[in-house]
């Protein structure tokens, strides 16, 4: 087979879920996002492994993303849709149980009379989604009249501990709810690692739950196996690839394996010292990556295996995002269509 295997492991997915909620005090509550089809590792098979484990709350992007997690978590688990009730999703929200985290007063007006369970989206000052404190205090009688199952608001620093702007948001969150009765959330994994002033009712990690920084302690989640097509020699002063762009200072042994750009190991990540492993055995990636090859430096093997591993215990989706100048989350969310994916646990 020349397809390159994902595995997921559903085990250490729910370790994470579990030290990211032992992070907080029992009565806080520990959400799942699993916006973009779970981080990109298939939202079904997430949240039925998190339901499975005690998860009683998930998040994602739109309504439409809502329906595989629906069916995968059960009918009893709560589902909330980030970017609230848009266009014509009232039925869809309905028809599946979603809840919609409204974001304007213009969401708040067209929703709140069709009586069906809503949230509120606030602007604490990411100045992304949400209602900035002035509409929310004009519409604040109206909504707390209706029931609100959840207010929320988000970070935009929290994976940077001492910036300022945690301290601000926080405050200007509180200004905001304070005196409601309504279930808060401030945090993302980043604040949910930023302590108990950050943590109000829940907080919903997403990145974390994958193996992402900035949860330092994540279990490696995903595993990647890339399958050896070719192996050969190439001598001394050749070069390797597109643009010539890897030359040899020894004569060496150069293998080539069946992944590439268009599998999501965006082209930038050549840039980095990232290797490919023969079990606990780094082999250097050289040269270009190309669309669906990667060439590797396998000189020092004596056999050669069958596959080498991108990603394992030892480099993780943030080395690959180091090497590459982006973000885990990036990394993730563009792993490809055409690899073998195998749920472990
Ligand atoms: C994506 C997202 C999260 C999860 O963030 P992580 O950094 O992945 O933990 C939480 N809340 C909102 C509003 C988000 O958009």
């Amino acid at each position: 087979m020349a397809v390159a295997t994902l595995t997921i492991n559903l085990e250490n997915l729910v370790a994470n879920w579990r030290a990211l909620d032992a992070c907080s005090a029992l009565s806080v509550e520990t959400a799942a996002v699993v916006k973009a089809d779970g981080y990109g590792l298939d939202a079904g098979h997430v949240a039925g492994a998190l339901a499975k484990a005690g998860a009683k709350t998930f998040f994602v992007a739109v309504a439409e993303e809502g329906v595989a997690v629906r069916k995968s978590a059960g009918p009893d688990v709560e589902i909330y849709v980030f970017s609230g009730c848009c266009g014509d999703d009232a039925a869809l929200l309905k028809a599946h149980n979603l809840i919609p985290l409204l974001n304007s007063p213009e969401q708040v007006n067209e929703f709140l009379p069709i009586g069906q369970a809503f949230g509120i989206q606030l602007d604490s000052g990411m100045n992304r989604l949400g209602m900035e404190p002035a509409e929310f205090a004009s519409l604040k009688a109206q909504i707390t009249a209706a029931g609100p199952k959840l207010v929320m608001s988000h970070l935009a620093c929290a994976d940077e501990p001492d910036h300022p702007q945690n301290r601000a948001q926080l405050d200007c969150f509180r200004a905001m709810t304070d005196g409601l009765t309504t279930r808060k959330s401030l945090s993302a994994t980043g604040g949910t690692l930023l302590g108990a002033d950050y943590h109000f009712d829940l907080n919903r990690p997403g990145v974390g739950l994958y193996g992402g920084a900035p949860f330092g302690d994540a279990k490696a989640v995903v595993g990647l196996a890339i399958p050896v097509i070719q192996t050969r020699r190439v001598t001394k002063g050749e070069t390797v690839g597109y643009g010539a762009n890897w030359t040899a200072t020894r004569d060496s042994k150069v293998a080539t394996i069946a992944s590439g750009y268009a599998d999501g190991l965006i082209r930038a990540i050549g840039n980095g010292n990232l290797n490919l492993y023969a079990g606990d055995t780094p082999c250097p990636l050289i040269g270009r990556v190309s669309m669906d090859l990667i060439t590797v430096d396998v000189t020092e093997l004596e056999t050669i295996p069958d596959h080498l591993d991108l990603l394992n215990d030892i480099q993780t989706v943030d080395h690959l995002a180091d090497a590459a100048g982006t973000i885990g989350y990036e990394i993730l969310t563009s792993l490809g269509a055409r690899y073998n994916r195998v749920y472990k646990g």
